[in-house]
């Protein structure tokens, strides 16, 4: 099976499609008969490549963590996303369809943001190219996540509050279609993860497999072979996965791990935990798994972490899931803080929360001494300091706003 790319259809096995409403017919269509011609032209790739070389600062390292391997008995890399340019690798997707977006001769563009990083990321992108910007994000999210909300409007972009359901990211995507169907000819939307109607979940894969790219390339100077035993990252919608995952997806002998939010537990009905909770449906144009009631309701999601807190998961994940080409763990909040506070102490480097879900499959996973395992270190956690602070005060996680009562 091809793991890597979806049919012309938008089909990663059952999942995928692109499900908009009539308005955007004709901007979705134009994506879809456009994009790889305008992506994989020689002109693109020089400006895109030349961007993330020396705006980026890629490549970024493959750090061997040599005390994190001794804790857990493998040889343990990150791959060191927190590194770039914003700190996250939204970047990386954010300045590809940015520049797709100029070649499609559109000046306004739209984001949606949970954690701020795509916000960031998306808003950087355009104050680089004399973009208009206008950036979706939950009240809830613009709450936790200030220092991001600051950087979005210091780069000129305008921040408008999602107010509605759990007022967080799934309320800011919502905002940012209803948007997009107002505007379909002046506007481009800048989705930032692996989500959303065809060809989105292909196009942000293709802009984040720089970082597959950059692994095998990397390990084969360190360990002399390309190919890891395992690859860990975190996933929300799934674009850092899709980008750790996407050239070693066909390689069957690569495990993939992909950790979910599981909030206060699976089960606890505060979670974000897709792959364990979602069934088949329809969210943001995309046919995926989805957390929902029986009668298609979708469930308000929670986690600690603002960048997965998301009721869907894209259809590649979805697909991985299935299979069973990737297994699928649920981090709780708990053990996020724990994995978050752990890296810092011992490897000096403060992880994004999200990140700090993948981290924490290190204490859920058995692996061998010579074992190779590869973790996504997705973004930076600057962002997350408030959040860290109060754990640091009270020693437990407390209950955010975002739950319901
Ligand atoms: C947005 C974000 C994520 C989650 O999004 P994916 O599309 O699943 O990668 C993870 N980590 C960081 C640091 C983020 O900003």
């Amino acid at each position: 099976m091809n793991y890597q790319n979806p049919d012309k259809n938008g089909y990663y096995g059952d999942f995928g499609g692109a499900f908009v409403p009539e308005m955007l017919y004709p901007n979705v269509e134009e994506l879809q008969n456009k994009y790889l011609e305008i992506i994989e032209a020689e002109d693109f790739q020089n400006e895109f490549q030349d961007l993330l070389k020396n705006y980026v600062g890629r490549e970024t390292p493959l750090y061997f963590a040599k005390n994190l391997s001794k804790k857990y008995g493998a040889k343990v890399y990150l791959k060191r996303e927190d590194l770039n340019h914003t700190g996250a690798h939204k970047i990386n997707n954010a300045l590809g369809q940015a520049l797709l977006a100029k070649r499609l001769g559109k000046k306004r563009i739209i984001a949606e943001t949970g954690a701020g990083q795509h916000g960031v990321a998306t808003a950087t992108a355009c104050a680089l190219l004399g973009l208009e910007c206008i950036v979706y994000m939950g009240e809830i999210d613009i709450q936790r996540q200030a220092p991001n909300v600051a950087r979005m409007k210091m780069l000129g972009a305008k921040v408008v509050p999602a107010t509605s359901g759990s007022k967080t990211l799934k309320d800011a995507v919502n905002e940012a279609l209803r948007d997009w169907i107002n505007h379909p000819e002046t506007t481009h939307y800048i989705i930032g993860s692996a989500v959303g109607p065809h060809p989105f979940p292909d196009l942000v894969a293709r802009f984040q497999s720089v970082i597959s790219k950059e692994i095998k390339k990397q390990l084969q100077e360190q360990e002399g072979r390309t190919n890891p035993d395992y690859l860990i990252a975190c996933v929300g919608g799934g674009s850092n996965a899709a980008g750790t995952f996407y050239h070693f997806l066909n390689d069957e002998n690569v495990k993939l791990i992909g950790a979910e939010a599981g909030g206060l537990g699976v089960h606890s009905g505060e979670s974000a935990a897709t792959t364990f909770l979602g069934t088949l449906g329809i969210l943001h144009g995309s046919q995926s798994l989805v957390m929902q009631t029986e009668d298609g309701q979708v469930i308000e999601p929670y986690s600690i972490s603002a960048g997965l807190d998301y009721p869907g998961i894209g259809p590649m994940h979805a697909n991985l899931s299935k299979e069973k080409r990737a297994e699928f763990f649920s981090i709780n909040d708990d053990e996020a803080l724990k994995a978050a506070f752990e890296l810092t102490k011992i490897e000096g480097i403060i992880p994004a929360l999200e990140s700090a879900h993948a981290l924490a499959v290190l204490g859920k996973k058995k692996f061998k001494k010579d074992d190779v395992v590869v973790i996504c270190l997705s973004g930076r956690g600057d962002k997350d300091m408030e959040t860290y602070l109060k754990h640091l005060e009270t020693e437990s996680p407390k209950k955010t706003e975002s739950q319901k009562d």
